[in-house]
């Protein structure tokens, strides 16, 4: 059924759709032939410690209930219809977020007889998060910059590239955590209290 409103109250539930969406993004996550590396990042985004869900992200099982995949790995044959299936029965608007070298360009398996190129080659992505594997902190990073956009923020103010220069990624970069310690200590123990 579609509602026929006038402009103003169209522009009005246009909002009250994009503020929903930024805030209750709910992802599936499709390994497309990742070492493992990567889903373990993306496991460890989703515990205590990191707790995605205070941006309302949620796992979901069902690409039905998803409006946000999170792929990994280089694709394979074996895996491009199941990856094409799965996108295909996410209802629109739906996102991609890339995660991971193999995922951007085939990475450590670009070459192989078995391997067809990054996830770009078969779907559209929205947002890629470079790395090997990238930390949970480039992975939030990713999401936040994909909520970026769904608000139609300025591209400039966020990049939807990695950005080495900015203190947090070039922390990352080195091995550091850009979060620190602290605030780490800080997480646990709200999570336990
Ligand atoms: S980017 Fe690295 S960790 Fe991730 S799937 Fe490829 S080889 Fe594994």
């Amino acid at each position: 059924m579609t509602l026929k409103l006038d402009q103003s109250w169209q522009a009005v539930l246009d909002k009250l759709k994009t503020w929903a969406r930024i805030n209750s993004p709910w992802a599936i996550h499709f390994n497309s032939g990742s070492c493992n590396g990567c889903d373990i990042e993306i496991l460890a985004t989703l515990t205590p410690r990191y707790d995605v869900e205070r941006l309302g992200i949620k796992l979901q099982g069902s690409p039905r209930h998803a409006d946000v995949l999170i792929c990994t790995g280089p694709v394979t044959r074996q895996a491009r219809d199941r990856l094409v299936r799965i996108y295909e029965q996410m209802p629109e608007p739906k996102f991609v977020i890339a995660v991971g070298s193999c995922a951007l360009s085939g990475g450590a398996f670009r070459g192989c007889y078995n391997i067809l190129g990054g996830i770009d080659q078969v779907i559209p992505v929205d947002v890629y998060v470079p790395g090997c594997p990238p930390r949970p902190e480039a992975i939030i990073d990713g999401v936040v910059k994909l909520l970026a956009k769904l608000r139609g923020a300025d591209p400039s103010d966020t990049p939807m590239v990695f950005d080495p220069d900015s203190a947090g990624e070039a922390a990352i970069l080195a091995g550091e955590d850009p979060v620190g310690e602290a605030a780490h200590d800080q997480r646990e123990e709200e999570a336990i209290a």
